[in-house]
């Protein structure tokens, strides 16, 4: 069992003893998150590894998610990819669908003092606030760049009855009347996807996925979704391959809350046709030190997102001391600076351009590696984000908006 003194090596007694200090501040008050997914994806990863750490610095915490059927994800997975920009068509019905499941998790539940509801799923829960006085924050994780404005224009009139709104990145602010954090995400380094691992352990999992690793292995590990396009990433490879003799892994598994999984799944199989050095790999729930192997086994990490929240894959990589190539979207350029933390990219051509370059340039793609993680060191660890969380909370018990300690 990890405990919160664990993480004294890694970010010095003081920020432990911070977080300490601003816990005792919410004495008395319990904090809920709320979200849709218990597994698969980033915010279902954040929370499990930080639930029990806030627990631990003495504040009441607990996580609920809703439920919904398969036709409440189906429309949730339509708000996904048109708040990322795709164009999807929403009919009056299926706002009824989704704002009837909201209702029903709206009567089953019962809240905290401080309710985080992550994501649009379950925003419409606010619906109930009217029956009780407590604080009501919603938590975005996602790329709000440029929404599909009906979407958007439903959700907001559910956003602005919240008190406060958290987004990743200053991209995605809105403009709302309501008050707006930026939080970026973190990653847990001490968890069993993110904890140093004897190489032992990453030539087993290698060997197990029938993998050799005597080849340069290119790799990207991501739910099979449009949006993180594995498809691209095979073109990429395919570019690549002309000049360098690599090897592909595309790992990756769902998420309850997103039925899209085996069509993307079986489009890449297709575009992978049956080229032996591409491995398309699922990974069932639960495959952490699975993730954490292939990521540090990997030469170079992709992440050929089309629209992402923050990417925390990302993080994930460049904590390994990875080379990272990444789209230039969402929250991807806070964790990569072009050329000195990662590669930033904008198409296939240039992801392939660049795999080529670390490939051939292995001091170059070393030193990337070295500045990445020192970068996550500073910024992206999960207590600088328990931090953010714990001060957002406290100041939701003061009228003005600075508070101080
Ligand atoms: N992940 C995983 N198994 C998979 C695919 C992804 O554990 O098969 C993890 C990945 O390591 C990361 C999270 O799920 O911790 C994905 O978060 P990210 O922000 O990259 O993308 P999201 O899925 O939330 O869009």
């Amino acid at each position: 069992m990890i405990q919160i003194e664990d993480y004294i090596p890694i970010v010095g007694r003081g920020t432990i003893d911070e977080l300490f200090l601003l816990a005792k501040r919410l004495e008395g008050k319990s904090i809920q998150n709320i979200n849709s997914t218990a597994v698969g994806g980033g915010v279902a990863e954040i929370l499990t590894r930080m639930l029990p750490l806030i627990k631990e610095l003495g504040v009441s915490a607990r996580w609920d998610v809703i439920k919904g059927n398969e036709k409440f994800f189906q429309i949730t997975k339509k708000f996904h990819n048109g708040l990322h920009g795709m164009p999807v068509e929403i009919s009056d019905e299926e706002y009824e669908i989704f704002l009837s499941v909201n209702k029903e998790n709206a009567d089953e539940l019962t809240f905290g003092d401080i309710v985080l509801v992550h994501d649009p799923q379950p925003v419409a829960l606010i619906l109930k606030r009217e029956e009780i006085g407590n604080n009501w924050v919603w938590r975005c994780h996602i790329d709000f760049s440029q929404p599909d404005k009906n979407i958007w224009k439903f959700l907001e009139q559910y956003i602005t009855r919240y008190d406060s709104a958290v987004f990743s990145a200053p991209a995605f602010a809105r403009q709302l009347p309501i008050r707006q954090v930026l939080i970026s995400p973190s990653i847990d380094p001490l968890s069993d996807k993110n904890k140093d691992l004897p190489e032992s352990t990453i030539n087993s999992v290698f060997e197990r996925f029938n993998i050799d690793r005597g080849k340069p292995i290119v790799t990207q590990i991501s739910r099979f979704d449009y949006l993180k396009d594995p498809v691209g990433v095979i073109k990429a490879y395919q570019l690549a391959k002309k000049y360098v003799d690599i090897q592909l892994i595309l790992a990756g598994g769902g998420a309850t809350d997103d039925p899209e999984g085996p069509v993307v799944m079986e489009l890449v199989q297709q575009q992978a046709a049956d080229d032996k050095d591409i491995h398309v790999l699922f990974l069932p729930n639960a495959s952490d030190i699975e993730v954490n192997a292939l990521q540090r086994g990997s030469t170079i990490v992709l992440q050929k997102s089309l629209r992402e929240g923050f990417g925390l894959t990302v993080s994930e990589a460049l904590w390994k001391a990875k080379p990272v190539i990444a789209s230039a979207v969402g929250g991807i350029p806070l964790q990569i600076a072009h050329t000195h933390s990662g590669i930033l990219t904008h198409s296939i051509e240039g992801t392939a351009y660049w795999i080529k370059q670390l490939i051939n340039d292995s001091e170059q793609a070393k030193q990337l590696g070295i500045n990445g993680k020192a970068h996550i060191q500073n910024n992206f660890l999960i207590t600088r984000h328990i931090k953010d969380y714990l001060l957002l909370f406290t100041s939701l018990f003061y009228n003005n908006d600075i508070v101080y300690f």
